[in-house]
């Protein structure tokens, strides 16, 4: 058996996806990105490897990808995120069938990618000089209503009322205004469902220049939250697709992108 990896060195996190000769995943496996970029990487992937009971002589061929995809000297190529995000989005298992548009939201940036009927990216944007519409702003929201990140979609769910505007477009000044919401006795709920509504708001204006078409995926860890889902179905009126690994999506990308490459090399 033939194993091929991707992996994803993103700003807070490294994912590795490893697959098979017949794009069955083996293993998927997250690890913090840190400080030491390389070594995090590499241990990443041998814990990958390790979880799929897969020895390192099966491994084939890897890509990386990622924010700090230059740094791991490991892998047999690099690919761009965009490159691998959509090929990820485009395969039926790991995004949606016929995938036209992707919101990939990541720990420090936010893209829209499209995608042609041949699933090759047509144009893209990405927003990464404000970290308002990005993960890190979900992670400042949850520490300072002092939940998890995983607990922001049951405070959405809980919201009542018409939806809190939070409008500072700086992380800094949006931790303001929460505290200061706080402090005139608004609940978390609502908050937390303000904060959702503010995310996908700037999303919209992000497709401005891109267009948004369906079939429309939502991927990045972000889409593990089902508060962020609902508020991009508000925003975009439109059904939103949520990848089945969505923080994995751009990390199988590069894996199939992997398992091609190998293919043309043996060919
Ligand atoms: P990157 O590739 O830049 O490292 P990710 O796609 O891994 O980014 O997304 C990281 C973000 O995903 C975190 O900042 C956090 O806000 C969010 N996140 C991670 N896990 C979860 C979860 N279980 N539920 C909700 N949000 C999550």
């Amino acid at each position: 058996m033939n194993c091929f990896a991707g992996i994803d060195i993103g700003s807070t996190a490294i994912k590795v996806a490893l697959i098979d000769d017949a794009e069955q995943v083996l293993a998927s496996f997250l690890y913090p990105t840190g400080s030491q970029f390389k070594r995090n990487a590499e241990e990443a992937l041998t814990r990958a490897l390790e979880k799929a009971g897969v020895g390192s002589d099966n491994l084939a061929f890897s890509v990386s990808t990622g924010y700090g995809r230059r740094i791991f000297k490991n892998s047999d190529h690099t690919i761009s995120e965009i490159s691998a995000n959509a090929a990820g989005a485009s395969h039926p298992d790991f995004g949606a069938e016929g995938v036209r548009t992707v919101i990939n939201i990541g720990g420090q940036d936010t893209k829209i990618i499209r995608l042609d009927d041949m699933g090759c990216v047509s144009n893209f944007r990405m927003n990464d000089k404000c970290a308002a519409g990005t993960g890190r702003f979900l992670d400042m929201a949850a520490h300072t209503l002092e939940v998890d990140v995983e607990e922001l979609a049951g405070l959405h769910e809980r919201a009542q009322g018409d939806v809190l505007a939070i409008n500072s477009t700086c992380t800094v000044y949006a931790e303001s205004e929460v505290i200061s919401l706080l402090a005139d006795g608004h609940q978390a709920p609502e908050i937390a469902a303000g904060i959702h509504h503010s995310i996908a708001k700037r999303i919209v204006n992000l497709t401005r220049s891109t267009g948004i078409e369906e079939t429309i995926l939502f991927d990045g860890g972000p889409a593990l939250n089902a508060g962020m889902v609902d508020a991009l179905e508000i925003s975009f009126s439109r059904k939103i697709h949520v990848a089945a690994l969505p923080q994995f999506t751009t990390a199988l990308g590069a894996a199939l992108i992997a398992k091609e490459e190998w293919l043309e090399e043996e060919a």
